[in-house]
Parts: structure tokens; sequence; C-alpha cells
């Protein structure tokens, strides 16, 4: 399936790292060098930064959002934070199912799938992150297991909502290891992801969704990535918290316009 009209979207997934102060100055110093970029340069910055970073993205490229939401709309839930909070401190977009919600806090595609519709619900954009491990790989499961987290994370979305997801291709194996996939790789898997999207609605509708790769993206191996015809875009972790390297893979490439 071709790419012509999906957007380029580098998204940074900055985990339990900076500051209110760090990040400003991310931002202030990351914007004179991202401005000529064809490229959505998201920012997934950690809670107590949202508000700073909305407020100091503003007429930048830069689009602001968080790594994690409930999928409650309120109430006695210690420790957590609402879509409807988010969205107020100026979040547009939310990350749902990292595989590090998934691994360490138990997170199911169930829950994923909640969590999706309350955001949702709250007009903030899901990055939904699927991927496989690596025995789950060697054991030839890919897709099977591709397969059933999109069937299970999305499940019951309207057309019209799953369009206005993003996915995030992240295999389990790639996340902080230096062990990117190969374009190859990514490429197929994306397209699979593509297509059970296209059967479970249609092809039309699964043309337009935006789907990133994550998984020890670098500078130096962004550009052969977005290349790929189902990749529109990454998301990235350890190489987005530093300017240079963020800066450079927002810049990879300006061959897939809006
Ligand atoms: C991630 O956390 O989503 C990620 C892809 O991390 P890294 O780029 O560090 O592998």
């Amino acid at each position: 399936m071709g790419n012509s009209n999906r957007p380029t979207v580098i998204a940074g997934n900055w985990k339990m790292y900076k500051t209110i102060e760090e990040t400003i100055s991310f931002i202030l110093e990351c914007k004179p060098l991202i401005k000529d970029s064809t490229a959505y340069a998201f920012l997934a910055v950690p809670f107590t930064a949202v508000r700073a970073a909305a407020v100091t993205a503003k007429q930048t490229p830069f689009v602001i959002g968080a790594q994690n939401v409930s999928d409650a709309a309120e109430g006695a839930f210690t420790g957590e934070i609402s879509a409807k909070m988010l969205k107020e401190a100026g979040a547009r977009f939310v990350i749902i199912g990292h595989s590090e919600r998934r691994q360490i806090y138990c997170e199911t595609d169930e829950l994923v799938n909640k969590k999706i519709r309350r955001a949702l619900q709250e007009m903030l954009q899901p990055i939904v992150c699927v991927g496989e491990t690596l025995a789950q790989r060697e054991a030839g499961k890919t897709e099977e297991i591709l397969k059933t987290q999109l069937d299970r994370s999305l499940h019951g979305l309207t057309k019209d909502e799953m369009k206005k997801l993003i996915l995030a291709y992240e295999p389990i194996w790639a996340i902080g290891t230096q062990k990117t996939a190969t374009p190859e790789i990514a490429q197929q898997a994306q397209k699979f992801c593509r297509q059970v999207l296209s059967h479970t609605w249609d092809p039309d509708s699964a043309n337009q969704v935006v789907i990133l790769y994550g998984g020890s993206v670098k500078a130096e191996n962004a550009k052969a990535l977005v290349d790929q015809p189902d990749i529109d875009g990454l998301l990235v972790g350890g190489a987005s918290l530093s300017v240079e390297s963020f800066s450079r893979i927002v810049n990879c490439q300006q061959k897939k316009n809006l």
C-alpha cells in the first residue's frame, strides 16, 4: 500500500527523564534546528512537564503529549491521571500500551482498549504500541501476536475512531537494546499491521493510518526506516533525549510530505 498522503511523525518518548526546566531548554534549543522539517515533531514528556512544554511549544512545530493515561474518567484512583487532565494541561496525544507499561505494569490489551476509548472521548490522539518479544519472533509467532494485540486493543472501535489513531510497531527485542529491526523486517511487520486494519475495517481507512516504527532508532538508521512504504515515522526513546540526535532524526528525510 502506498504512503502518498500520510504525514510523517517523529515522536520522542522521554520516559522518566527531564525536569520542567530541562524540557523548556530542550524545546527552545531544538526549535530552530527543525524549522524546515516537513515532519511533525511529537514529544511525549513526563506528566509534570506537559503544561510547560505545551506553553513553550506554541508557534513551534512541536506537538506535546503524555506517556500514559487512566482508563477511568475520574475517581479514587491514587496516582492515576485522566485524559481530561492531560488535555487541560495541553497534551494533544498520549502513548498507550507501551511495552514497558505492558511488561512492568501488567497492562493487558483489554486495558489498552479502555484507555484508547477514554483518550478518544477527550480528543487526545492515542499512539497505540504493539510488538512481539524475541522469543515470539524466534518461534515464528510475530504475525499471530500482532494480530491478537491489534484485534483486542482496537476491539469495537468505529472506522472513524480507528483513523484517529497512530499505531507504533515496537518489537520488544529492539527497545533500548541497540538492536534496531532492519528496514525490511520493520516494513514487513508494519505492512502486516495495515493488512489487519484493512480486514477489520477497509483498505481505504487502513491506508490513512499513520504507523510508526520504534526500537533503537538513531540518527544513523532513521532515514532507511522511514523510506519504507509502510513506515510513516518513528517512535524514539533514548535518541530523543538529546537535541542533537532528535533534531537530526526529525530532519532525516523530506520526502513524505503532507
Ligand atoms: C521506546 O521507548 O518507545 C523506544 C523505542 O526506545 P528506544 O528508542 O530507546 O529503543
